[in-house]
């Protein structure tokens, strides 16, 4: 059964089937609401509820309950009934296929995947967003993009979920194996976590693992145009020295660029790993190097975990929560 569903303000109905999510039914009908993590945390999809019975599901919940108040998340609500909302849209872009220019292991964990279209048209992006790729039976997984142009392809940095569906198959756990050539059926570009060059703070990226991917487009496009007379520090976070899986690059920007500063820092390195450099979280390393955070807009990158207590430490340290930006790296667990 089909629940038909307007936009307030426009003569834009969509039809939402019983049981699927209103951000995928809105998809189905070529309109892209704003979204993120897909499962209820990071917000960005909400809409206002005009009229209409829902069902909302709670982050890593396969229970619904019936919505109540004004605002539902439309990736974690289903329709109930006929009804009315209120978002911003734009129509989506058609999906474009994809394949596999090169796969290269970063890490034993990480691979970088380079898709090319197969189409030979060129693709276009902003440095921070995300694609998703789509599978079997319309499952979605996002990946941000790790270089600010795609002349050489679309560069994607993936680390292994074991029992995960999409990964468990990149990495040859289970599945049709990918290799070169393999394709994929990819959605446009989509994402608001992107540099804002009107802010006039100094900029901090507070990355771990491969959140550090849309921090590297972002910073190769501040190298292309650098923000006049203000200072960029990165935080890159791992467990162990493997998981800094381009630390070289990192050291080689700081070594080139007078305003560009990488501070790496290990959370668990063991005697074995000789780490001299800083230990423990890349939030509370930040802040105990800028114990005034207000002059900083902040980037941050990689699990809910690493959003919410960054957010708490630069807060505490006197940054604006409108000059934080965050893309949580969520999955079907929800909280890794
Ligand atoms: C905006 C965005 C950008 C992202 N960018 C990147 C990126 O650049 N690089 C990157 O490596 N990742 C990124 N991610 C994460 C990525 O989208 C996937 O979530 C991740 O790769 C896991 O996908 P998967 O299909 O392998 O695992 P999934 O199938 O999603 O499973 C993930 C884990 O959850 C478990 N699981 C599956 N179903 C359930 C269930 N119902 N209940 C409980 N547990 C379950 C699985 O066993 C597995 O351990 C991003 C996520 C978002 C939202």
């Amino acid at each position: 059964m089909a629940y038909q569903i307007k936009i307030s303000g426009t003569d834009v109905v969509f039809s939402a089937e019983k049981g699927e999510r209103l951000l995928d039914a809105a998809a189905r009908a070529g309109l892209n609401f704003p979204h993120a993590c897909r499962c209820g945390f990071c917000g960005m999809c909400a809409a206002t509820v005009v009229s209409g019975d829902f069902i909302a599901y709670a982050p890593g919940s396969a229970e619904g309950r019936p919505s109540k108040g004004p605002r539902i998340l439309t990736c974690s609500t289903e329709a109930a009934s006929d009804a009315e909302i209120s978002i911003q849209f734009t129509r989506l872009s058609p999906n474009v296929r994809m394949r596999v220019a090169s796969m290269e292991r970063l890490a034993p964990d990480v691979i970088r995947l380079v898709l090319q279209p197969v189409s030979g048209e060129p693709f276009s992006y902003l440095p921070g967003q995300f694609v998703d790729f789509i599978l079997e039976g319309g499952e979605r997984r996002s990946y941000s993009i790790a270089a600010a142009h795609a002349k050489a392809g679309l560069e994607l940095h993936i680390r292994h979920v074991p029992g995960g569906l999409f990964t468990d198959r990149l990495f040859g756990v289970k599945g049709d194996p990918v290799a070169k050539g393999t394709e994929f059926e990819v959605a446009a570009p989509s994402g608001e976590f992107r540099i804002d060059r009107e802010s006039g703070h100094d900029i901090v990226f507070l990355m771990t693992g491969t959140g550090f991917a849309p921090a590297k487009a972002m910073i190769e496009s501040l190298i292309s145009r650098p923000l006049e007379g203000k200072a960029v520090y990165l935080y890159w976070g791992g467990r162990h020295r493997v998981d800094l899986y381009m630390d070289e690059l990192c050291r080689s920007w700081d070594a080139k660029y007078e305003w560009f500063h990488y501070c790496p820092v290990l959370s668990r390195a063991t005697p074995e790993e000789a780490w001299d450099g800083r230990t423990g979280h890349v939030q509370n390393a930040f802040v105990a190097d800028h114990p005034d955070a207000s002059g900083f807009d902040a980037y941050i990158c990689g699990s809910m975990r690493l959003v919410e207590d960054s957010v708490r430490a630069l807060t505490a340290a006197g940054m604006k929560e409108e000059n934080i930006r965050s893309d949580a790296f969520t999955s079907k667990a929800g909280l890794n």
